[in-house]
């Protein structure tokens, strides 16, 4: 057993991510996998990279469109079309919390999903390590776990999205919905792994999408094999995709 058996057997399964990237690098081989076997995997993308860049000649908007594309393109790699660019600034997350929050909520409502994959909102709070503690991850995470544990399975949380006739802008009639579990990435703490041998490939030629990223990068399937390697080590799984449980 490796911990994941939920999202394994998960039908619906909705990838929650901060950056076009990190759902390939973190969980493309399990997307992979799922989508192999007749699950439906959707992505949010809760900004589009529009600061990720050193070249001084892109704006932020040509870069998000540059991002976007290439999200899409990675995606469809691995078997995944449908995707929602929430279109925030990169960088900026923390700061739109509550209408991040709320977007969530009103996506997890009309997708149903039975499990959500998103960042480790805890990561980075023992090691100090700069790179668990990007503040896109965290208030990303933070917001899935709030949307899909408190606010998604209850009715009084944004009334409006659950009630016929409400007044605001997403208005719609959609039922509350509680999802099974979250399972999260990046974490310091992982008590699962999914087993991407067979997909590993894949995973990789849908990284390589991501040009604006990854290009220039030297070696990139030996720096994600060695990635995978680590991974899977604690379950004696060659190469993997870890994540944290969380009910
Ligand atoms: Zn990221």
């Amino acid at each position: 057993m490796t911990g994941t058996e939920l999202l394994e057997t998960a039908q619906r399964v909705m990838v929650i991510m901060a950056h076009p990237d990190d759902a390939e690098i973190q969980c493309g081989g399990t997307t992979a996998r799922l989508v192999a076997r007749g699950a439906m995997v959707s992505y949010v993308l809760c900004t589009s990279g529009n600061r990720g860049s050193n070249d001084l000649t892109l704006t932020a908007e040509r870069l998000a469109a540059l991002r976007e594309d290439e999200q899409r393109k990675a995606a469809a790699v691995l078997g995944v079309t449908h995707i929602t660019f929430l279109g925030h600034d990169d960088g900026d997350l923390a700061f739109v919390a509550p209408r991040l929050r709320e977007e969530l909520v009103h996506l997890i409502r009309q997708e149903r999903p039975d499990v959500i994959v998103t960042h480790d909102p805890f990561a980075g709070l023992l090691s100090y390590e700069v790179c668990y503690l990007h503040p896109d991850h965290r208030a990303t995470g933070q917001a899935a776990f709030e949307a899909a544990f408190f606010c998604a399975p209850g009715p009084l949380f944004y009334p409006d999205q659950v009630a016929a006739g409400g007044s605001t802008e997403l208005a719609e009639v959609l039922a509350p919905h509680k999802v099974s579990a979250l399972y999260l990435v990046m974490s310091e703490s992982p008590d699962g792994c999914v087993d991407i041998s067979d997909t590993f490939a894949i995973k990789v030629a849908a990284i390589r999408e991501h040009r604006s990223q990854w290009g220039q990068h030297a070696d990139l399937e030996g720096f994600f094999r060695r990635m995978a390697e680590e991974a899977g080590a604690r379950w004696g799984v060659p190469l993997a995709e870890a994540f944290r449980l969380m009910r």
